[in-house]
C-alpha cells in the first residue's frame, strides 16, 4: 500500500498511548513529535502540519480525553478525525448542469496524466450512469495528444471532436460544444494543453476556454508523486481559473502521501478522484475518511 512509511510511523506513535490508564502531557508531546516528523517526511506542507499538530495537542489534552476510560483510543479517534478533515471531510462529486450537457474542463501540466484521465472519467461516467459523453481535443500543440485522445475515444466508443489546422483553441471548443448539442451528449469533457510549467500564454488560453465553455467543473489533474510541487501547481491554477476540484493521479506510485494530505488544506479545493494506474478503469472516487482509516490501519 502507498504511504506505508507514514502509516507505520503514525501507528507506532499512537500505539505507545493505547492501553495506558492515563496519559500525561509528556506522552502526548512525544506522540505529536513523532507524528509531526512522519508528516514532514511524507512531504506534507509545513503549515498544514503545524496546524494539524496544534489541533491534536489541544484536543488530546482536553479534560474529557484525560478523564475517559481509554484515553489512548480517544487520541487515535482525534487523529483520525483531524486527518479526515485535513483531506476535506466528505467525498465530493461532480457538479451537474441542470441542462445537458454537463461540461467538464480538464487542466494540468504536461505528463501528469490529463489525457489518460479524460478517458478514465468518460469510462466511469459510462459505467456508472450509462452516460453519452463527447470528448473535445483542445491540446492542439502536441499532435500526439489529439491522436491519443482519438485512440481513447475509439477504445471507449465515444466521439472525439477535433479539428486539423486550427490554432484557435477557444473556437475548437465552441464548435465541439455545438456538436455536443446537436448530438444531445449529456457530458462534454474538454482536454486542454499542458506545459512543463505554469506560464502566461497557457493560463490565458485556459481562461479563454473557460470563458467560452462556461464549464460546470474545472478539474485540475496533478501528479501525486510530485508531493508539494503538486500543491504549488494547484495553487497556481486555482488562482487563475478558480478550479472546482482536483484529480490526483499516480497515487499507485506515491509512497509518501504529501500531496494527498496537503492539497485540500492548502487550496481549499477538494480531491474528487484519484488515479490508481494506467488502465482506463483505474480511477477512484476519493473518500477522505477511508484514506484516513487506511493510514491509521
Ligand atoms: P498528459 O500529458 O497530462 O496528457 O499525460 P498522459 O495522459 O499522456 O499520461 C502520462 C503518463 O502517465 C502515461 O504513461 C499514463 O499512462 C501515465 N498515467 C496516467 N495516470 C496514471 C495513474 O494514475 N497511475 C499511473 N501509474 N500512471 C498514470
Amino acid at each position: 500500500m502507498a504511504f506505508e512509511n507514514l502509516s507505520e510511523r503514525i501507528q507506532k506513535a499512537l500505539r505507545n498511548l493505547t492501553g495506558k490508564g492515563k496519559i500525561s502531557e509528556e506522552d502526548i508531546n512525544a506522540a505529536s513529535r513523532e507524528i509531526r516528523l512522519a508528516l514532514l517526511e511524507a512531504d506534507v506542507n509545513f503549515k498544514v502540519v503545524k496546524d494539524f499538530i496544534k489541533k491534536i495537542k489541544k484536543e488530546a489534552l482536553g479534560k474529557e480525553v484525560q478523564e475517559s476510560l481509554n484515553p489512548g483510543q480517544q487520541v487515535i479517534k482525534i487523529v483520525n478525525d483531524e486527518l479526515t478533515k485535513m483531506m476535506g471531510s466528505s467525498a465530493t462529486t461532480l457538479n451537474k448542469s441542470k441542462h445537458i450537457p454537463t461540461i467538464i474542463m480538464m487542466v494540468g501540466l504536461q505528463g501528469t496524466g490529463k489525457t489518460t484521465t479524460v478517458g478514465k472519467l468518460a469510462n466511469q461516467l459510462i459505467e456508472k450512469e450509462k452516460a453519452r459523453p463527447l470528448l473535445i481535443a483542445g491540446d492542439i500543440y502536441r499532435p500526439a495528444a489529439i491522436e491519443q485522445l482519438q485512440q481513447i475515444g475509439a477504445d471507449l466508443k465515444v466521439p472525439v471532436y477535433s479539428e486539423q489546422d486550427q490554432s484557435d483553441v477557444a473556437q475548437i471548443v465552441a464548435n465541439g460544444l455545438k456538436r455536443a448539442e446537436q448530438n444531445k451528449n449529456d457530458y462534454v469533457i474538454i482536454d486542454t494543453a499542458g506545459r512543463l510549467e505554469i506560464d502566461e500564454p497557457l493560463m490565458e488560453e485556459l481562461e479563454q476556454v473557460k470563458e467560452i465553455a462556461q464549464p460546470d467543473n474545472i478539474l485540475l489533474v496533478v501528479d501525486a508523486m510530485t508531493g508539494q510541487v503538486a500543491t504549488d501547481v494547484a495553487t497556481g491554477f486555482d488562482n487563475r481559473l478558480d478550479i472546482t476540484g482536483i484529480i490526483l493521479t499516480k497515487l499507485d506510485g506515491d509512497t509518501r502521501g504529501g500531496a494527498a494530505l496537503s492539497i485540500r488544506a492548502v487550496t481549499g479545493k477538494p480531491i474528487i478522484y484519484t488515479g490508481q494506474g494506467e488502465k482506463l478503469t483505474e480511477l477512484e472516487q476519493f473518500y477522505p475518511d477511508r484514506m484516513a482509516s487506511r493510514i491509521l490501519g
